[in-house]
């Protein structure tokens, strides 16, 4: 895909109604409440808007199955929530997706960007989410990409974009 000046909320907005309505296809019974906090200064930033799209598809779909997965446990009243958020961070932007889904351990944690690394069953997954987001936010775009985490309660994933680029 060509790279683009693009405004970051409208890319989130997008991505999420298309996260949201593939998983309303597939199981019209997933019930969830889906969080916007998008900052209004968040602004444009120089990218790949297809490979971003990439990147926050595969987030969001981790989100809902994590939050599928804990649905099954003793959730003791907590709702299931997915929440997106941006960020005006001067000369970059941020973008965080949150859910409270089943979390991931330690041992896990270490291992979640490695290439073909997935805790799904075959063909839930292929374990080239994370590793392929990292390669585009880091190596493409010169920005960061984190994960805190406590399991059993959240997972969140924060991006950090540099608005300026001169892509080579
Ligand atoms: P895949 O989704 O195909 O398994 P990813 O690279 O996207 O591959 O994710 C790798 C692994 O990281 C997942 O299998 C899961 O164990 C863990 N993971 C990623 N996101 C979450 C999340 N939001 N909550 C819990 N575990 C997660
Ligand atoms: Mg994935």
């Amino acid at each position: 895909g060509e790279h683009r000046r693009t405004d970051v909320n409208a890319l989130v907005e997008e991505s999420l109604n298309l996260a949201y309505h593939g998983v309303r296809a597939e199981k019209p019974q997933f019930n969830m409440t889906l969080r916007r906090e998008l900052d209004p200064d968040a602004g444009v930033a120089d990218m790949f808007p297809q490979e971003i799209t990439r990147v926050l598809l595969n987030l969001i779909s981790n989100g809902f199955y994590a939050i599928a997965k804990r649905s099954g446990d003793n959730r003791l009243g907590v709702e299931p929530e997915l929440s997106v958020s941006t960020r005006n961070r001067g000369e970059h932007v941020e973008i965080r997706i949150r859910d409270n889904g089943v979390g991931i351990p330690p041992e896990v944690k270490e291992k979640i960007f490695n290439p073909f690394f997935t805790t799904k069953p075959p063909g839930e997954g292929t374990g080239l989410g994370l590793s392929m987001s990292h390669d585009i936010i880091v190596k493409q775009h010169g920005g960061r990409i984190e994960v805190d985490t406590e399991p059993g309660a959240f997972t969140e994933f924060t991006i950090l974009l540099p608005r300026k680029q001169c892509f080579a």
